[in-house]
């Protein structure tokens, strides 16, 4: 049975004010100081005379996590009148403000800073509105008008997908204050901005309405200049994602891109836009573009899947109510896979270089032991408490696996359908009918829940989807599921040298590259100097006294190096003496012998002859395209 899409009201945004009946909260962002590190905001917010409670964003969409920064904001002062006004933190809530309005008083104006230590250089500045937003708490967000207006450095340009209402060119940005159309605390939330005097628009496959475009701003002067090389690809994407989703949830679509190896690393979807940060070079040339491929496909495919498509227990009215998870491996999960998939339709990577990553990552997941004693969907229902954190054992603890699980899920969805279907159907008829529910819409959100996602799956070919999802998804699996790679025509495979791929990735140094990769072999992550930052469960090096934390001082009465340890590890091959290792752990030194004699491991995609190769068919593409650089 499947839910009825609930059509809210923010349907009516672009069209009609249908908040008119209350005059909209007026919020200047000023970015000025953003290379100081702190940002301002001005805001006047009706009021009615009494006790008003005010509130800032807690659960951030996106995040799927209380990460609202309310401890960072900060020189909160309240006026009416040209008069302070006294405020009180609620006791249990502290992310709402108190404050009695005085009779006479129809706005209240509001000062507040907020401390910014992340996603800011000297050159550049990315605002996503949590920062600096201040409203009337317990209200839907959806319903609360605002308009709002942003001030940045003199000369810096602006990218976001507000709309403009002075005139602001892109190609010839002045800085100072532009204003922007009136629209809601939830459409305001998910509409962040960057800004940066090193600043580049450029408008995408613009034969395509709605508008697409991408924003860059950089450190350096010339690298928010993108090739044309990328930029075909990424006009290739825009075509791709029509072809493959049938339908756009937009007005304008602003692909806003920071290279800035002190800003970067960032990838959050919105509806209209996506904030994605990299390092400076991260899109230079091919070889540092291969750790990215994705990402802007990643997050690009989110307007569709995770903000028009929204989980029914993700979607919550307001910033102030948890956000459930349990299906982010369709949120996040299908994403990944229809990210690395428009990737190498669209020319971003290469279909052998789709293969070597997708082989890195199931490896990945079969070598994580965690998975023993949790499931899938446990990692989703736990998505908000387990980002980051300390690498100690976070092979048995595992993390947000959801992404990484959920690509191999919809993989061998999609393999099924072909396989039954002999390859006359796919994901994409699913897609067609999952994400284009309703056509063309603006910015919308549509709930969905899982019995929904069944019975499209059974519109395209009749399965016991249900019995699938709860095998792979619900249920605790000793082995990760690689039916789709093998469908697809590959088998997961270890060689005794990396990929192209993986050798690449090392290469470059990106933010995928180790030191050395002996996870297969030895079951050990090691940071570039040698501290061992995981230890595999029930591997070799798991069988020793070795500790996360630990530092490997010598190998084989060599002082520790990459190469050290790999020519060690293939010496050790086929013999009876172990590797010999010396540790600092703590204050203290100790020896270990690790047992381990099978030589170097890396994975890689093996193609199965004589079977049908679906995994090249899903990674081709369905338009034609602009010729690449590959
Ligand atoms: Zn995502």
């Amino acid at each position: 049975m499947s839910i009825r899409p609930m059509v809210l009201p923010l349907a009516l945004l672009t069209t009609t004010v249908a908040f008119a009946q209350k005059a909209p909260i007026q919020i200047t962002a000023d970015l000025s100081d953003a290379p100081r590190k702190i940002y301002h905001a001005e805001v006047d917010i009706p009021v009615s005379p009494g006790t008003v409670s005010l509130t800032t964003p807690e659960w951030i969409p996106g995040n799927h996590r209380p990460t609202g920064p309310v401890s960072d904001i900060t020189g909160v002062v309240f006026t009416a009148n040209g008069k302070s006004l006294a405020w009180r933190r609620d006791d249990q809530d502290l992310y709402q403000f108190h404050v009695t309005v005085p009779e006479g008083v129809t706005t209240l104006h509001a000062h507040l800073d907020c401390i910014v230590t992340s996603r800011v250089s000297q050159k550049l500045a990315v605002l996503e509105w949590e920062k600096l937003l201040l409203y009337p708490a317990s209200t839907p967000v959806a319903d609360i008008a605002i308009q709002p207006s942003v001030t940045v450095p003199k000369g810096w340009g602006i990218g976001t997908a507000l709309t403009p209402t002075d005139g602001y060119d892109p190609q010839h940005p002045k800085g100072g204050t532009t204003h922007y159309a009136a629209t809601t605390v939830e459409q305001l939330e998910d509409s962040p901005v960057i800004t940066g005097e090193y600043f580049h628009e450029f408008a995408l496959a613009p034969e395509i309405t709605p508008k697409h475009y991408i924003d860059v701003v950089s450190d350096m002067p010339d690298d928010s200049n993108l090739r044309p090389a990328l930029l075909t690809e990424l006009n290739n994407l825009v075509r791709e994602t029509g072809a493959a989703y049938n339908s756009r949830h937009y007005n304008v679509y602003h692909l806003l891109l920071t290279l800035s190896d002190v800003a970067g690393g960032e990838g959050l979807e919105h509806g209209q836009s996506s904030d994605n940060g990299v390092g400076e070079k991260g899109f230079s040339d091919d070889a540092h573009q291969l750790a990215e491929a994705d990402l802007l496909a990643h997050e690009f495919t989110h307007s569709w899947n995770g903000k028009y498509r929204r989980p029914f227990n993700l979607y919550q009215t307001d910033f102030a109510k948890m956000q459930q998870g349990s299906l982010l491996w369709v949120y996040e999960g299908m994403t990944q896979y229809l990210g690395n998939v428009l990737a190498a339709r669209s020319g971003l990577k290469t279909q052998a270089q789709y293969r070597d990553l997708l082989a890195m990552s199931a490896a990945n997941l079969d070598y994580k032991p965690g998975r023993m004693w949790r499931s899938t969907e446990d990692t989703a229902i736990a998505a908000s408490i387990l980002r980051g954190g300390n690498p100690a054992w976070s092979n048995w603890r595992r993390g947000q696996d959801y992404y990484q699980e959920g690509e191999l899920f919809w993989l061998d969805a999609d393999t099924l359908i072909r396989k039954q279907t002999n390859n006359k159907k796919s994901l994409t008829d699913f897609l067609h009918i999952f994400l284009a529910k309703g056509g063309n819409t603006g910015p919308l959100i549509v709930p969905y829940n899982r019995d929904e996602l069944i019975a499209d799956l059974n519109q395209v070919v009749k399965y016991d989807w249900a019995g699938f999802m709860q095998e792979r998804i619900d249920n605790v699996n000793p082995h990760a599921d690689l039916e789709g790679i093998e469908r697809g025509g590959y088998k997961l495979v270890f060689t005794a040298k990396p990929s192209a791929s993986e050798h690449t990735m090392a290469a470059t140094g990106g933010r995928r590259a180790s030191g050395v990769n002996v996870w297969y072999s030895l079951g050990l992550r090691l940071s570039s100097e040698g501290v061992v930052t995981d230890i595999r469960w029930g591997s070799p090096a798991d069988k020793t006294n070795l500790a996360p934390g630990a530092k490997i001082i010598a190998v084989n009465g060599n002082v520790y190096s990459a190469d050290a340890l790999r020519t060690a590890v293939r010496d050790a091959k086929g013999k009876t003496e172990p590797i010999h290792i010396i540790l600092q752990a703590d204050t203290f030194v100790s020896m270990a012998d690790i047992d381990y004699h099978d030589g170097e491991r890396y994975p890689e995609l093996q193609r199965i002859e004589g079977t049908p190769a679906y995994l090249d068919d899903i990674t081709a593409p369905l338009t034609k395209p602009e010729k690449s650089s590959k």
